[in-house]
């Protein structure tokens, strides 16, 4: 899978990996549906109904099959297996994910287990890129669903589990300033940069590291020459935090912000794009999830992650959600990216006993 280049921002190539994929599920029995998306690459539904009674309910399986990497990484970064390691663009991140939970299905055909839900695997397409075209489609999936079991990388070593995930946004912050020469008459500009800063002080003072509120000013531009005042300045600023009420009242405070320099106009954009993914809404499926490992001959252990996945959005919706059931490895997004290879029949055995239990 990973020798299909999958970049977030090609289409086609994207296009011609999600038709592998939805290949390979067909030859399980499973059906396998194409949504097509304009821009981005299209998504897969993929659904498996156990014979038998009627289904009751489903499952969801999430994932996505881009990757930060644009095509021709593959050159620079080749697939191989080397010492156990398996190395490759979206090894880690996330495809060897999709390829466990193909596994898992595999396990329960050839097993004939006992599945009382129709399994919903969805696939998608931009999830690197911030899942614009497929979150409602996650959305949509999730409400229908009794969990949802994320197939995002597992945290370390020991491949723990993620049950937490900060939310994430992201606003732009525009000063409005009026230009004056800084010479001939500096007491008719407002300067939109002195403005800006006075605003970053006072911003960075809601950083609260010990409750996880970050909010920082990663890019900053503004001005044209030094002798002129200048008339605008903007920052963009990145936004987490744990928990939802933190995330609210982040944005409130953001968006009341008022002018420090006379005559100086703020405008305000953005805010969280993905809410927190709290515990609260994990700590079941974890719990199953520990027991299971446990039978299976192995501890499961778990850990808080302050980036965010499509997990954050499903659980915003009181779905259970359990997040890191993916790969163990390291080096996601980098150079080292890899999977652990022979983690990769437990942790399939793993997410096959979730989605045949109760
Ligand atoms: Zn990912």
């Amino acid at each position: 899978m990973t020798l299909h280049e999958s970049p977030s921002l090609e289409k086609e190539p994207a296009d011609r990996c999600c038709q592998f994929l939805a290949e390979t599920w067909l030859e399980r029995g499973a059906i396998a549906e194409i949504i097509r998306h304009e821009a981005r690459g299209n998504h897969l539904r993929v659904v498996w109904a156990p014979s038998g009674a009627r289904p009751k309910s489903q499952f969801v399986v999430l994932g996505h099959y881009d990757t930060v990497y644009p095509t021709g990484t593959l050159g620079k970064m080749p697939f191989r297996v080397e010492y156990g390691k398996a190395y490759g663009p979206g090894t880690f991140d996330m495809k060897a994910g999709i390829v466990q939970a193909l596994f898992a299905l595999d396990a329960l055909r050839e097993l004939h287990a006992t599945v009382e839900r129709r399994l919903v695997f969805l696939w998608t397409s931009d999830e690197e890129i911030g899942s614009n075209s497929s979150r409602r489609l996650i959305e949509e999936e999730a409400k229908r669903s009794d969990a949802v079991f994320v197939l995002e990388p597992s945290l370390g070593p020991r491949g723990l589990a993620k049950t937490s995930r900060k939310g994430v946004g992201e606003a732009k912050l525009i000063v409005h300033g009026r230009a004056s020469h800084a010479g001939l008459a500096p007491e008719k500009g407002v300067n939109a940069i002195h403005e800006l800063a006075a605003q970053i002080v006072r911003i960075e003072k809601w950083n609260n590291l010990r409750q996880g509120i970050t909010i920082n000013a990663d890019i900053v531009s503004g001005g044209s020459r030094t002798n002129v005042m200048a008339d605008r300045a903007e920052a963009m600023l990145d936004l987490r935090a744990w928990r939802n009420a933190d995330m609210r009242a982040l944005e409130r405070r953001l968006h009341s912000l008022k002018p420090v320099h006379r005559g100086a106009k703020l405008e305000i954009h953005g805010g969280f794009d993905r809410p927190p993914l709290e515990r609260k809404h994990s700590a079941a499926l974890f719990a199953r999830a520990k027991a299971i490992a446990r039978e299976l001959g192995f501890s499961l252990g778990e850990a808080a992650a302050g980036g965010g996945s499509d997990g954050n959005f499903t659980a915003a919706l009181g779905v259970p959600t359990l997040d890191g059931l993916g790969a163990v490895g390291d080096g996601a997004h980098a150079a080292h990216e890899h999977i652990v290879v022979n983690t990769m029949p437990q942790r399939a055995a793993l997410l096959a006993a979730l989605l045949a239990s109760c």
